[in-house]
């Protein structure tokens, strides 16, 4: 096996004269003396990685923890993103879950599970997603796991760890009649990207592409909207509809949405898609990673939060009055 100090690391992959590394020729040591340190390790670290585990500093005496995963040709093609791109779509996953509680992102683990034919340099663009999605946040890079699996098996999880700050956790089961629904964000253009790349018209829409390969939720708004207090709120993965069904549920209560609060949206999309597909990718796309959330009826909405319609007795959701199916991603079902 080949220490990493004599690989040409710095040669793109695939240059001639120098071979392509793959995981089958590190050895874990030789890997991670790679991927370490390109991690920051953040204030919130008292240690990093190296020890059996890290130690992470809190406040306010609790820690909210998450998971979320990426499986190639589940959640991404490699013809679609790079290394890169799912290293920061899967932060920016578990960051939003954080900051739909209302929380602050302190701190993340790493799980790669690959195929030894994975190259190194594969393996090294996902460390630097990771590496600049956290360092943009100020959360640490803890530590994880390295993992070999059966040919054609690549996996990227994240589970991320967060603080509430000495406030109550935001849950979805808040929502009270009454409430203002609001979102912070855009809606349906991660859907519409998938659309476009999967029809090879990527260039049509660059901003929703981007989404698509990594979404950009606003952590901060978490938080922000915890502060001014949301009763209810969550991270929107799946879609507007089945998203918003899971608060009612949750909460007991009709989330009563505002077709024309929607139209700009869908009018957003409809260019590329035309108005029934716009219309679909905003109400059931998935991975936008926008913010739901319900606020008292009377407070001013947060900068960057817009209405999108009112809570209500009742179950379910709907649009001007008509009940809406809860459809949106499933990971097991279609
Ligand atoms: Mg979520």
């Amino acid at each position: 096996m080949s220490d990493a100090s004599d690989l040409p690391v710095d040669e793109p992959v695939g240059t001639p004269g120098h071979a392509v590394r793959t995981l089958a020729d590190v050895n874990e040591d030789a890997l991670l003396a790679e991927i370490l340190p390109v991690f920051a390790t953040g204030p919130a670290a008292l240690l990093g990685p190296g020890d059996d585990t890290a130690v992470l500093a809190t406040t306010g005496g609790s820690v909210i923890a998450t998971t979320d995963t990426m499986v190639r040709d589940r959640d991404w093609r490699d013809a679609w993103s790079s290394g890169r791109d799912v290293g920061a779509k899967v932060v920016a996953q578990n960051l939003a879950d954080i900051a739909a509680m209302g929380g602050r992102p302190t701190g993340v683990l790493v799980t790669v599970v690959a195929d030894p034919a994975t190259t190194v340099e594969w393996v090294l663009e996902v460390t630097r997603g990771i590496a600049a999605a956290c360092q943009e946040s100020h959360v640490a890079v803890l530590g994880g796991d390295l993992s070999s699996a059966p040919p054609g098996t690549l996996m990227v999880s994240i589970t991320a760890l967060g603080s509430l700050d000495g406030r109550p956790p935001v849950l979805r089961r808040g929502a009270r009649p009454g409430d203002v629904v609001a979102v912070c964000g855009t809606l349906g253009l991660a859907a519409a990207g998938w659309r476009l790349l999967e029809s090879g018209r990527e260039d049509e829409d660059t901003q929703a592409v981007a989404l698509q390969r990594c979404p950009c939720p606003p952590l901060a708004q978490g938080p922000l909207a915890a502060t001014a207090g949301a009763t209810s709120m969550l991270d929107l993965s799946d879609g507007l509809l089945r998203d918003a069904t899971r608060v009612a549920r949750a909460s007991g209560v009709r989330l009563a949405l505002d077709g024309s609060a929607l139209a700009p949206d869908i009018r957003r999309i409809t260019p590329v898609l035309g108005p029934d597909l716009a219309r679909e990718c905003v109400l059931a796309g998935g991975e936008e990673h926008a913010l739901l959330a319900t606020f008292p009826c009377g407070i001013r909405l947060p900068a960057g939060w817009r209405a999108l319609g009112v809570v209500e007795q009742g179950d379910g959701v709907t649009i001007d009055g008509v009940a809406e199916k809860p459809r949106g991603w499933d990971h097991f079902s279609p």
